[in-house]
């Protein structure tokens, strides 16, 4: 503890940073959007606000299929898919890389369906062979579905889709493929009709810049097919009543989330006044290099180092950074409790090795530059060893993108 410290002196009035990985950071604009009196769900133009939501999401996940908006967290936006697409006893292969995958199979489970994990690592993405091998063997095609995360939150790691959608092409199988895109929608590159995905699952309260309380869903034709014979069907979850809408509240299940639909329409907005998606995921991949860059900068053997090893393994809206024998419970009270920044809890197993660091949405230069010169001012503050100066390393790297 330092004399400032000891006097009670403190560096964190002012704005907080939340680097957290969901939920992200709101854009004001859409704070106040969502302050908007409500209207009457049945007016024309609350309708032609919800068509234009319907319209613009699935461009966003690069699909034709059929986009479903549930009034939930990404659990929820889970739970519709499996609840539309198995039957009870049903057997599915959950991908592991890290945490998420394996807990949406638990979701399954519960409902009855049969969950294989295909074991993976928390240092790195699914291994696009072993599931080739583990479907190959599958002759009688009892896998009905093949689910996995494109980014995993707990690790930081990004699976290469196109490579396991070749996986399972190459065992010949059937499955359905579902992937969870919850914390890399409209962080990462995603192009679920050309990469072959069956079904898409997202939430608004990380890339999508909204507070939490809406999950997205595409469907392809092969999913709204397998709806035609799926058990676990939910009446309030079901696709059926969600398609060939002709009243407002027929998109919801139930009266619209009138704040939410403003608030996500104002985000949208935003995603196209900065130059439409694909700039979006631009920037993100540059700030992501600068997050990176700090994290290689400070690595030490036996110190800092980033979970995922590999660059192209990173995902560009979070990043889990191992902290060795310095304690990660102290870095984020540091920070935290003295300086304003909130860093994201290690999950699972990773809770006292590692902290992360959320990079997803309303995010530009200064905040992610804070963020890194905080961390290194903690970890510097503490004494814990570091390479060199992250955040020379980042400025380094965001001068290219400037
Ligand atoms: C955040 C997250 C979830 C869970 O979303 P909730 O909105 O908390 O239900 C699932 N998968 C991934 C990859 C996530 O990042």
């Amino acid at each position: 503890m330092n004399d400032s410290s000891a006097m009670g002196g403190s560096l964190k009035y002012g704005r907080s940073m939340e680097a957290l990985p969901g939920p992200s950071i709101i854009p004001d604009r859409v704070l106040r959007a969502m302050a908007a009196p409500m209207r009457d769900i049945y007016s024309a133009e609350m309708m032609e606000m919800s068509q234009r939501l319907f319209a613009t999401l699935p461009k966003l996940a690069n699909t034709n299929g059929e986009t479903f908006i549930a009034i939930s967290n990404g659990h929820g936006a889970w739970q519709m898919a499996l609840c539309n697409t198995l039957s009870r006893g049903d057997k599915i292969l959950v991908l592991e890389s890290g945490r998420f995958a394996v807990i949406w199979g638990e979701m399954a489970a519960l409902s009855g369906v049969e969950v294989e994990v295909l074991p993976g690592s928390d240092r790195g993405p699914i291994d696009a062979v072993a599931v080739e091998d583990r479907l190959a063997q599958d002759s009688g095609h009892e896998i009905k579905a093949v689910l996995c995360v494109q980014t995993d939150t707990a690790t930081g790691v990004r699976n290469d889709i196109p490579s396991i959608r070749a996986a399972i092409d190459g065992a010949n199988h059937p499955a359905l493929f579902m992937v969870d895109c919850i914390a890399s929608f409209g962080c990462e590159p995603f192009y679920m009709d050309d990469w072959g995905v069956d079904i898409t699952v997202a939430a608004c309260q990380k890339g999508l810049m909204v507070p939490p309380g809406l999950g997205f869903l595409w469907a392809n034709d092969k999913a709204l097919a397998a709806h035609e014979t799926a058990d676990l069907r939910i009446g309030y979850l079901d696709w059926q009543s969600r398609m060939n809408v002709k009243v407002h509240y027929e998109y919801y299940a139930g009266t619209p989330p009138v704040s939410h639909i403003y608030g996500l329409a104002e985000a949208l907005t935003m995603i196209e006044e900065e130059g439409g998606i694909e700039a979006v995921w631009a920037r993100h991949d540059a700030l992501a290099s600068a997050v990176w860059a700090a994290v290689e900068a400070w690595s030490t053997p036996g110190g800092i180092e980033p979970n995922i090893a590999q660059r192209q393994h990173r995902s560009t809206a979070v990043t889990a950074i191992r902290t060795g024998s310095i304690d990660a419970t102290e870095v984020r009270r540091i920070c935290e409790d003295r300086a304003g920044l909130v860093l994201g809890i290690g999950i699972g197993d990773l809770v006292t090795e590692t902290f992360r660091i959320g990079h997803m949405g309303h995010l530009n230069s200064p905040m992610i530059l804070g963020t890194l010169g905080t961390v290194e001012a903690a970890l510097l503050s503490m004494g814990a060893p570091i390479g060199s100066s992250g955040v020379a390393a980042a400025a380094e790297a965001l001068s290219k993108a400037l």
